[in-house]
């Protein structure tokens, strides 16, 4: 998916969702959503604030209320940063990691698949629209495989 897909699918959220809470929509709220969709990476609210603050008349305060509004709209997801506290990150579209889960060891594989993403953004499911997707599969990691066919070899002798 192309940038500007994901911001003009940002959008129509961000639209939908203040029409939703009888919200105002305001330029600056659009701007902020336009530099969250713009920055590729994880950031704070100082990061989106200090990118702004030169050609518009943002307040920290008024970047928070946006980045709350867009987490509650499923816009961008936050987590706890240490001591530079929360960190938000864009999430309509993105490309997630998806795991792969060996039921023998239990252990997780991360791994990208592109087409994962595409083949379930075409699929349409009852009363629910999907904004991002990741996919567990499980099976039998190679090590395991390993394991199994060793013992399997020692029963034949
Ligand atoms: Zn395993």
């Amino acid at each position: 998916m192309s940038e500007n897909n994901r911001l003009t699918e940002a959008r129509q959220i961000l639209h939908d969702y203040i029409k939703l809470k009888g919200l105002r929509n305001t330029p600056e709220r659009q701007k902020i959503l336009e530099t969250v969709y713009t920055i590729n990476t994880p950031f704070t609210v100082d990061t989106i604030w200090e990118y702004l603050t030169d050609e518009y008349h943002v307040t920290r305060v008024t970047v928070y209320n946006s980045l709350e509004l867009f987490f509650k709209a499923g816009l961008v997801i936050k987590r706890s940063n240490g001591n530079e506290g929360l960190e938000y990150e864009a999430c309509v579209q993105t490309q997630t990691h998806h795991n792969m889960c060996c039921t023998i060891c239990n252990q997780l594989f991360e791994f990208k698949d592109p087409s994962i993403a595409l083949f379930l953004s075409q699929k349409k499911y009852k009363k629910f629209k999907m904004t991002n997707c990741s996919v567990m599969i499980y099976g039998i990691c190679s090590k395991c495989q390993a394991k199994i066919n060793r013992e399997k070899r020692k029963q034949k002798k």
